[in-house]
């Protein structure tokens, strides 16, 4: 219920504007977000860096409506990979990239070339990015965008939400040898006819789709902060004998730290999804859909007076 309420408030602009303009929701945004500018981004990399776990970064926004937004974006990441090949954060910097930022709505080969371009200067930079996955209707452009840009840039990651009816079925197609894979829930409200509902039943699915990419001869990661589906990740880990370099863990910043420690202490790979920029607005709706304590959290500090 709460969850279809945020949700619902993630597509709203009346909201938007009422959240944003809140004073305490700055220093909820902070736990979620590293900071507005690069300079931020660099900063909070650097911290995760030298405690030993791998980044990605997300420059927030997406739904871009124009061809100018769309370029800007694009400039952002050119601009960021940039940055973190100077500070020596690469390769332990990639970069998570939504395609509708850079322009999927107006049009796909406007998205595909500015994809194209944020991922040849990944690679000058020494480093990979991940095309996030977006709602359902996003779902096959973004994976057909995905396999062109694999053709030159076969480590190009995908992302597959669990809670999609269709997903066991693209984990078998990008389990692939090479294939970098990012399974999560999914984060968006969708439609019965296409995603499972409970959350038992996504919960399952994620079971599965970890099963085919944990078997395969692809690189999964695993995006989850659920306790009990990481331990039946170091299961599989275990029986299918994958070394600590042939699939990595993955964690919002700001979410879990404890166990992300606790992971790479336990010689796992462990990469923290870092968001900047100053369009946090849908990001956290989104993190405030997934967690009852978080809402909380946000509710004490809208109705407390400091
Ligand atoms: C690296 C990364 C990238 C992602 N990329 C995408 C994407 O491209 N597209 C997309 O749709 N979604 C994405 N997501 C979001 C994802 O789909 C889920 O919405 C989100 O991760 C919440 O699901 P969960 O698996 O963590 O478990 P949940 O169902 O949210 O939580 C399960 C359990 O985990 C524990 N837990 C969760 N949060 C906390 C906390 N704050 N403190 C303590 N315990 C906690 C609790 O025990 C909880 O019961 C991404 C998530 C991650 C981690």
């Amino acid at each position: 219920m709460l969850r279809s309420v945020f949700l619902a408030a993630a597509g709203s602009s009346r909201m938007e504007r009422l959240i944003s303009s809140a004073p305490v929701t700055r220093g909820i945004v902070k736990r979620f977000v590293a900071g507005d500018g690069v300079t931020d981004a660099l900063r909070a990399s650097r911290e995760l860096a030298d405690d030993g776990l791998a980044i990605s970064l997300d420059y927030l926004g997406e739904d871009t409506t124009t061809a100018e937004q769309a370029i800007a974006t694009k400039d952002q990441y050119l601009t960021l990979l940039g940055r973190l090949r100077d500070a020596g954060l690469t390769p332990a910097a990639e970069v998570s990239l939504k395609l509708s930022a850079i322009g999927q709505k107006i049009d796909d080969r406007m998205a595909y070339d500015h994809a194209h371009a944020v991922c040849a200067a990944a690679a000058e930079a020494g480093t990979t990015v991940t095309l996030d996955a977006e709602d359902h209707t996003t779902t096959d452009s973004t994976l057909e965008i995905l396999a062109e840009l694999r053709k030159d840039y076969p480590d190009t990651g995908a992302v597959l939400q669990a809670y999609l009816r269709r997903t066991e079925g693209d984990c078998r197609e990008l389990a692939t040898a090479g294939s970098r894979v990012r399974l999560c829930k999914g984060a968006y409200s969708e439609p019965e006819s296409v995603a499972y509902q409970s959350t038992l039943d996504v919960d399952k699915a994620y079971v599965r789709c970890l099963n085919i990419l944990m078997s395969g001869e692809g690189y999964p990661m695993i995006a989850t902060h659920d306790p009990r589906l990481i331990a039946i990740a170091e299961d599989r880990a275990r029986w299918f004998d994958r070394r600590s370099d042939q699939f990595e863990f993955q964690m919002l910043y700001g979410v879990r730290p404890e166990e992300q420690a606790r992971l790479a202490g336990a010689g796992h790979t462990v990469r923290v999804y870092v968001p900047y920029g100053d369009q946090w607005y849908g990001y956290l709706m989104r993190r405030l859909a997934e967690r009852p304590a978080n809402v909380a959290f946000f509710g004490k500090a809208l109705t407390s007076k400091k």
